[in-house]
């Protein structure tokens, strides 16, 4: 939390005011309670990489997925989703403070399925490293780097493994799910609407993100009395979707 206020306090504004603004159009655009979605984000922070307290965002092509998490790379020490297909996945996640994973494919990413699961839920990894950097093949991590990825869907246990392994497709999924906080995107953003020139703004990003903690220093998403079974956002009522005409949604640029 500090990091994020000092980030909103001090720094250059790269997009004239406009992200938080395009993060509040998106939002409303994909029925996402923006509140709730910075709660989410700002208890990951808190709280570090863990079981149901990790987030990810699916959904449509083109439908701002990479957009909310992109200043969460310029504001903290983060590690990012390396090269296709990467022998050494992890390295040089230790001593990040977050991960961002955007567009995360399960079978690009090279991370074994059961390493997934130890990295959502806070257990000690072993990260491969090139034995010419760390004079050794891997090196442990226990870290607390909570992660923000997108994905165009949740990851599916691989049918040739669950053949290979005998184990349950639906138990494992359930698992890979239990990791996170799921939200979905499914509406591509109008072609009117995109501004591929608004940059990722650390400093409005933070402000957006920090306005959202209560000012007893909770996060709203933080509740230890939500429902288990609530994975998923709330959608807004239908009457509170966005409408173009209403006069703040005029003043939100394209995202
Ligand atoms: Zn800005």
């Amino acid at each position: 939390m500090a990091r994020l206020k000092e980030a909103a306090a001090s720094g250059e504004c790269v997009c004239q005011g406009q992200w938080g603004p395009a993060a509040e159009y998106l939002l409303g655009l994909q029925h996402v309670d923006s509140k709730y979605f910075r709660g989410l984000v700002v208890r990951a922070l808190q709280l570090g990489r863990r079981k149901d307290v990790n987030v990810l965002v699916t959904g449509a092509p083109d439908a701002g997925k990479t957009f909310v998490f992109k200043p969460l790379a310029k504001i903290y020490r983060s590690f990012q989703t390396r090269g296709q297909r990467e022998r050494f996945p992890l390295q040089g996640l230790p001593g990040r403070d977050v991960c961002v994973l955007q567009d995360v494919r399960y079978e690009s990413f090279g991370l074994c399925w059961d390493d997934w699961l130890r990295w959502g839920d806070g257990e000690t990894i072993m990260i491969n490293v090139p034995r010419n950097v760390a004079g050794a093949a891997s090196i442990e991590y226990d870290g607390s780097a909570p992660l923000f990825a997108t994905m165009a869907d949740v990851f599916h246990f691989p049918l040739a493994e669950a053949r290979q392994t005998g184990r349950d497709v639906e138990r494992e999924n359930a698992q890979f799910r239990s990791r996170w906080r799921i939200v979905d995107f499914p509406r591509p953003i109008p072609p009117e609407r995109r501004n591929t020139a608004l940059e990722a703004c650390a400093k409005c990003a933070a402000a957006w993100y920090a306005e959202a903690v209560q000012a007893d220093g909770l996060a709203p998403a933080a509740a230890q009395d939500e429902p288990e079974a609530a994975p998923l956002l709330p959608c807004l009522a239908a009457a509170q979707a966005p409408e173009p005409q209403r006069p703040q949604r005029k003043r939100a640029r394209s995202v």
